[in-house]
């Protein structure tokens, strides 16, 4: 395996490092930079533009002119749908090079960034393009001679700080629903991964959306990431990340009382029963963890097996982790590519060490791939139990835990003993059970016989410490939206 040499397609031009604010690219007002890095082969990709409070300040103010004043703030809602759709057409006819760019920062599987990453972003854009002038009002029949109605009005400048795992269908999913309802935008990309961002940025420009509407601040969480939370001119703050992350934020926009809508982290409980179709459940449980490198919010990460085919199911995994392709991103080829950064690949190495050491069965993997670019072994632990790390922490990494159940009202139980709420599968032929499980699993998502399928028409978010709001659907135009009510009198009688 080589994770140095990189087939031709993988040398996307690097066309924007600066700080979107209105239609400008600039350098930062300190003049520092960040380095961004291939995390296949840890060279330099290239600096970035670090954005901190001083950016933050001249974006919001450019968002919030673009919201009071200017073209945008006029706009028919058919026409911010336009916009939408043709941003979506720009990203089509620029795929292959967003594909590679993704690639590069991240690390993902060319393959992936292809059939997963692009469509489902192209996807997102245009499914909230056909909301923009949909979003209704009502009329309400209250007592008295009164004409009362509402009207969804949008929240004004949202600022969005987003993870690094799926960087651009984060923008997207953040991104739509807020054009579509017709807010301004400044987003923080995550440090790791700020260039597809950055170009979509640029695209969006070359689209039509008038400058201050999108604003782009690369840069640190806790320096341009707080400045963002803290900043008064900023109504809504919507993030994806880490719970610890989430409690800060809460804490910093407590000042402000902004509106804020978190899609968290999650151990997320896949249970395979003994009549399921076994075949499919592997595959199934194999796709639900070790996609994206492990790194998924809702990755089935507590993996429940019924224990009569337990033993059977192990053996089959193991057979299949095998012929995973570890390896250079960029190989048409290659499953799993490296880890984001030092630090993830680190603490995943921590985990398997932990693992071990609480008196898990390490059956699968457990070590470095290579020594060069952060690859980590799919692995797979058996004999794993509740109380362990690894079956309570989120890893974020290709580390699977199996686990031993025996029933139903047991599993159930179980599955729900976390402090997470975000997603859930479960792999049965037995209709009542699925039911049953699909009604008492405390989890904003169920899967049954299918894991990660994804839809920009289908709510995806969390319960308990794993969100606060939906994404995606119809449901994700609330975050985006103040309800205004209108009362008239009527002067008939
Ligand atoms: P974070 O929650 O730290 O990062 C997410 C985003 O928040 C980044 O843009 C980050 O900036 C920003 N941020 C960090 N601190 C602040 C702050 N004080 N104020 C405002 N914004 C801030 O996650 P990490 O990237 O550190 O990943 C750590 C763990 O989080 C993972 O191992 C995983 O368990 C979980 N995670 C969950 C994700 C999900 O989809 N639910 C996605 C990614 C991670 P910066 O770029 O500087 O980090």
């Amino acid at each position: 395996m080589s994770t140095t040499e990189l087939s031709p397609f993988s040398a996307p031009e690097i066309r924007q490092t600066g700080i979107l604010i209105g239609d400008e690219f600039r350098p930062s007002v300190s003049g520092k930079t960040f380095s961004t890095v291939n995390p296949a082969t840890e060279d330099v990709i290239c600096e970035v533009a670090e954005g901190d409070a001083a950016d933050v300040d001249l974006a919001v103010r450019a968002a919030r002119m673009a919201f009071e004043s200017g073209p945008w703030s006029r706009m028919d809602a058919r026409d911010r749908g336009r916009l939408l759709n043709r941003l979506a057409d720009l990203l089509e006819k620029n795929f292959d090079e967003l594909a590679a760019l993704e690639t590069l920062d991240n690390g993902k599987p060319i393959s992936d960034s292809r059939a997963a990453d692009l469509p489902l972003v192209i996807d997102c854009f245009r499914y909230y393009a056909g909301w923009a002038d949909k979003i209704h009002g009502n009329t309400i029949p209250i007592r008295g001679d009164y004409f009362c109605y509402t009207r969804r009005e949008p929240i004004g400048v949202c600022g969005q700080i987003i993870p690094w795992n799926f960087p651009m269908l984060m923008v997207a999913w953040k991104w739509g629903p807020a054009l579509a309802t017709g807010n301004t935008i400044v987003m923080k990309p995550a440090e790791q991964t700020p260039l597809t961002c950055l170009r979509m940025a640029e695209l969006a420009l070359e689209a039509g959306f008038p400058p201050g509407v999108i604003n782009v601040v690369p840069g640190y969480g806790p320096t341009a990431g707080a400045a963002l939370v803290r900043h008064p001119q900023v109504d809504k703050i919507a993030f994806t990340g880490e719970g610890l992350t989430a409690k800060i934020i809460m804490r910093d926009a407590a000042e402000t009382l902004k509106r804020l809508t978190f899609e968290l982290g999650g151990k997320s409980p896949n249970i395979v029963f003994a009549d399921a179709d076994l075949d499919a459940a592997v595959a199934g449980a194999e796709f639900g963890l070790f996609f994206n490198q492990g790194q998924c919010c809702c990755a089935g990460s507590r993996l429940f097996v019924e224990d009569s085919v337990h033993d059977e199911f192990v053996e089959r995994m193991i057979a299949r982790i095998r012929d995973r392709r570890v390896g250079n991103p960029f190989d048409q080829d290659t499953r799993q590519g490296p880890q984001v950064d030092q630090a993830q690949f680190d603490r995943i190495l921590r985990y398997i060490d932990r693992g071990r050491a609480q008196g898990a069965e390490c059956v699968a993997g457990g070590r470095r791939v290579g020594d060069r670019g952060y690859f980590v072994e799919p692995t797979v632990f058996t004999d794993v139990t509740d109380e362990m790390d690894i079956a309570r922490e989120e890893i974020f990494g290709p580390v699977m835990s199996i686990l031993k159940f025996s029933d139903l009202n047991e599993v159930s139980r179980r599955a729900n003993n976390t402090a997470y709420g975000l997603a859930a599968a479960v792999w049965t032929r037995d209709v009542s059970k699925a039911h049953v499980l699909s009604r008492d699993l405390r989890a904003g998502t169920v899967w049954v016989n299918c894991y990660d399928v994804f839809d920009a028409a289908a709510p995806f978010g969390g319960f308990k410490m794993s969100g606060i709001g939906r994404e995606l659907g119809e449901a994700g135009l609330a975050n985006y939206t103040e309800l205004k009510t209108v009362t008239m009198a009527l002067n008939s009688r």
